[in-house]
């Protein structure tokens, strides 16, 4: 079921707008991330979808799920699964009731019979491989296996749009991507369309197809992950989507200055800002003439596919990241207390109102 929103807003009393009027288009079958900090509007816009909320009457938003206007439909009419962080299972009932529990609840003329409830139940409890555990009750799961009966009870309706809010955000990292890879396989096993929040930038970018990137109650940029990363439509999006390291002085006959830092540049003379993703910064013993930028190594992380280093200097406003290879880890020895200098392979450049400008390699980038 394709889910498409025109002009929804809303403003909690005289708080301030808790949304923008947002425009969304989510195709039949597609998994979309809402991704953004906390604040952003993410869970007013879930709850909205989901018939919790109303959205303002000014502008006159509209809900479409398919060809059917649901603006004005009761939440219990939407026919919509949910998870949610905080949406906690029933205590006193076994993992078989609490999937069963809304089929059981169904007017007598739309419920299944009791056999067929069973059977339901307990192919659900077998997606999520927990038929072993119908008769325990949730305080003797645990949390990543608490969630898998959410997402089992959510389904047991037969929804054709999900809504998930956060709903791995209590778990611990191992048992988060686990159950990633559990929401993506089922999503794509029983084809329904899932809207699914998070604030973490990993999950989003490794379970979506597309990712709707969000602040202060707008919707930035939606689009592929890939899409996302390579091209940002602004300044927002690039920092939010991984670490970013700043360069800020002037510029002043094809030098950049920022305290003791110094870059050879082509750039226009005045202010600038360079921002530098971890990758695109060498380290270097010895300063270069295209580049001096002096930093003492504070933290070392050689942990996973690449080394992460942590930098700092007096011209930094914020510490550096900077990500190497095992190889040139190795080679420079790094420690922490090591003094060095970063080079620039590259960076980017936004205007003033955060469009973004063409990236340019570095011109010390070829020493
Ligand atoms: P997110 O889920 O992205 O963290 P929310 O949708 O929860 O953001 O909140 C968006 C904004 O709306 C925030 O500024 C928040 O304080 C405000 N807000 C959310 N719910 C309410 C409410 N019930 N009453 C007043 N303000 C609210
Ligand atoms: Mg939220």
């Amino acid at each position: 079921m394709s889910i498409r929103l025109s002009d929804i807003a809303k403003h909690y009393g005289r708080a301030g707008r808790a949304l923008e009027p947002v425009n969304l288009e989510v195709a039949e079958g597609e998994l979309v991330g809402l991704l953004g900090p906390s604040g952003s509007g993410k869970t007013t816009l879930l709850r909205i979808i989901a018939g919790l909320e109303r959205p303002d009457r000014d502008p006159a938003g509209r809900i479409l799920f398919g060809d059917r206007d649901v603006t004005d439909v009761h939440v219990r009419d939407r026919r919509i699964g949910f998870v949610f962080q905080h949406y906690a299972l029933f205590r006193h009932m076994t993992v078989f009731d609490n999937v069963a529990f809304g089929l059981t609840v169904l007017p007598r003329r739309e419920r299944p019979s009791s056999g067929e409830i069973r059977a339901r139940v307990y192919r659900l409890l077998e997606m999520v491989q927990l038929e072993r555990f119908a008769e325990r009750y949730p305080a003797q799961l645990s949390g990543g296996q608490q969630q898998r009966v959410s997402l089992a009870r959510a389904l047991a309706l037969r929804p054709e749009v999900l809504l998930l809010d956060e709903p791995f955000g209590a778990l611990d990292a191992k048992v988060r991507q686990e159950l990633r890879r559990w929401l993506r396989q089922l999503h794509d096993e029983l084809g329904f369309t899932s809207l699914f929040v998070t604030h973490d930038q990993e999950e989003a970018l490794e379970l979506s197809d597309r990712v709707a990137v969000m602040s202060h109650g707008r919707i930035e940029q939606i689009d592929t992950p890939d899409a996302l990363y390579h091209a940002p439509a602004n300044r927002f999006v690039f920092e939010f989507l991984g670490d970013v390291n700043h360069l800020e002085g002037e510029v002043r006959d094809g030098v950049l200055t920022c305290g003791a830092a110094r870059l050879r540049t082509s750039l226009p003379e005045g202010r600038e800002r360079l921002l530098l993703r971890p990758h695109e910064v060498r380290l270097a013993e010895t300063p270069s003439p295209e580049a001096h930028l002096p930093a003492t190594v504070t933290a070392v992380s050689p942990v996973g596919a690449e080394v992460r280093v942590e930098l700092a200097a007096d011209w930094m406003a914020e510490p550096w990241l900077a990500t190497l290879r095992h190889a040139d880890y190795e080679r420079l020895g790094l420690t922490r207390g090591q003094r060095l200098f970063a080079v620039p392979r590259r960076w980017h450049r936004f205007t003033a109102d955060g469009r973004p400008q063409p990236a340019a390699p570095a011109r010390a980038a070829a020493a």
